[in-house]
């Protein structure tokens, strides 16, 4: 079996902690490698690493820092497809959603090509007689970033891009559960020119999250998974005087007005719903079809097309919609709250819970389900499930299905249906939820606009990407200058370059 290893100050470093995660293959079950988890003692030496490369990185002007990140675009861009098999190998997404992860990295990558004019200061001249004021970004020093199982790409280049590219030293403390991807993405960005040290992947569990979070060199912590832990790391984060940022858990509705196109939405709900098992954050888990009619005709339109998703293994290529569930705890716990659904007098009109694929007996898959009659009180509606189950609140009026949504604890996406702008307008000025999609159905915002939602989605002030990332990984500092005057010296005659 491959024991894999942490990347420490541009080495493959195997663990000295003598304790171990097992990494599956969700379509066969099987154990794959196991990844070391670190000890306080090995973060705390990575750290120490990352605090000595980082001055001299923060001194390479921003030019040269973003000339890394374009040639580190080339370099994804050429792995593009090992890095797809190796992500869908330990998830157990389709080769096209791993390819769509880690473009949606790498977009962001672009964006951080920007940093020469995203880090550029404010200038004001004459601010008093013969005083000019300016203020400056700098960088923080060492950040850390504590990412999920269910985007091993995507996440991890949302934070370490832009802190990087920003002059700081970055600790990524990958999930233990989807590590290959975030070790090779830190290889190929020493091949794009980054020096050494300034990313390192430390793997490992609490104790490694614990020992970044009190350690006084890391001055940023970002983190993204469950609102459990991202509410624990943001009070111990802030407690020890770090910068923190955390995004949690999900719970996405879709209203669909009367007068939505009912084939759009549903085709829209199959998609949002059952994508990547529906182990995304942005995933749609609760359909709100206004009005018994509407509800009716969805419903109907919903169950062919959810009995022909194609279940299987990333390895059958274009002919699967979703695949596996990262773990067999996973997919427990997804069936536990299916039966809970069922319990609770839900109306499960598409069961999955028999379901088995030939020859993959053993991997982590679960058929598609969809809950009809759910109500705001069963755990179907106030749990994130995580997994290939749609569950359907049917309101009245419009007014019930956003207060609906609006009084649930969670605000990370939502979408509306309609073919009436006023509604669209008059929902996208009220809702308490941080992205919006109209007749859109998963509203991942672009690499130069920010990603967050609102509530117990998130805990902090920032955004991901877009200009929030500069803000966040810098501090400002604001100058006040008056200067004698001087005597002149002689001129430049040639242009000045950047060599
Ligand atoms: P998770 O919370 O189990 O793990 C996330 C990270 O925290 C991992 O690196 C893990 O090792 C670490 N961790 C786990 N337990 C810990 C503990 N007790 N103390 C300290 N660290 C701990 O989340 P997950 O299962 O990997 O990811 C799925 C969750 O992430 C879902 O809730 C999903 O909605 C959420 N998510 C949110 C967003 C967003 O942007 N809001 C994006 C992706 C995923």
């Amino acid at each position: 079996m491959q024991e894999l290893t942490h990347y420490i100050n541009g080495e493959h470093v195997k663990g000295t902690s003598g304790r171990f995660a097992d990494v599956f293959n969700p379509a066969t079950g099987e154990v794959q490698a196991r990844v070391p988890l670190a000890s306080k003692e090995e973060m705390d030496a990575a750290i120490a690493i990352a605090k000595a490369a980082q001055p001299a990185w923060e001194a390479v002007n921003p030019q040269r820092r973003a000339r890394v990140m374009m040639k580190y675009v080339t370099l994804l861009n050429r792995d593009m497809d090992k890095l797809a098999e190796a992500l869908s190998r330990e998830h157990g997404k389709t080769i096209p959603d791993a390819k769509g992860d880690v473009q949606r990295g790498l977009e962001v990558v672009e964006y951080c090509i920007g940093a020469p004019q995203m880090l550029k200061g404010d200038f004001t001249d004459s601010a008093g007689p013969g005083i000019d004021m300016y203020s400056m970004r700098q960088a923080l020093g060492v950040s850390a970033g504590i990412t999920p199982f269910n985007f091993p790409a995507m996440i991890p280049m949302w934070m370490f891009a832009p802190a990087i590219v920003c002059g700081n030293a970055f600790i990524l403390k990958s999930s233990e559960r989807a590590p290959t991807v975030p070790l090779m993405l830190a290889e190929l960005l020493e091949e794009a020119g980054l020096p050494k040290g300034i990313i390192q992947v430390v793997n490992g569990d609490k104790e490694a999250v614990d020992a970044i979070l009190y350690n006084d060199t890391v001055q940023s912590v970002g983190f993204v998974g469950s609102t459990p832990i991202a509410e624990y790391i943001y009070g111990t984060g802030c407690s020890q005087g770090k910068r923190v940022q955390c995004f949690g858990g999900a719970k996405n509705h879709m209203i669909i007005m009367p007068d939505a196109d009912l084939d759009q939405a549903a085709d829209a709900l199959i998609g949002a719903g059952y994508g990547a098992a529906g182990e995304r954050c942005m995933a749609i888990s609760v359909a709100v079809p206004v009005g018994k009619e509407t509800a009716d005709k969805l419903i109907e339109k919903l169950i062919p097309r959810i009995e022909s998703l194609k279940v299987g293994p990333y390895t059958s290529g274009n002919d699967v919609d979703y695949g596996p569930v990262v773990t067999g705890a996973a997919k427990e716990n997804i069936l536990r709250l299916v039966e809970t659904g069922v319990e609770q007098g839900a109306t499960l009109v598409v069961d999955g819970r028999d379901f088995s694929l030939q020859g993959y007996e053993d991997g982590f898959f679960v058929g598609p389900h969809l809950f009809d009659n759910v109500t705001p009180e069963m755990d179907i509606y106030t749990k994130e499930i995580f997994g290939p189950v749609l569950t359907t609140v049917r309101a009245e009026s419009y007014e019930e299905a956003i207060q609906l949504a609006m009084d649930h604890e969670y605000g990370n996406g939502i979408a509306i249906y309609t073919r009436d702008g006023d509604t669209a307008r008059n929902f996208a000025n009220r809702i308490n939820v941080g992205m919006v999609g109209i007749n859109v159905p998963i509203p991942v915002p672009l690499a130069y606009h920010t990603f967050g939602g609102w509530k117990k989605s998130v805990f902090g002030d920032l955004n991901q990407h877009g200009p929030d990332a500069f803000k966040f990984y810098t501090r400002t500092k604001t100058v006040t200058a008056r200067w004698p005057s001087g005597i002149k010296e002689g001129g430049e005659f040639s242009i000045p370059v950047m060599e």
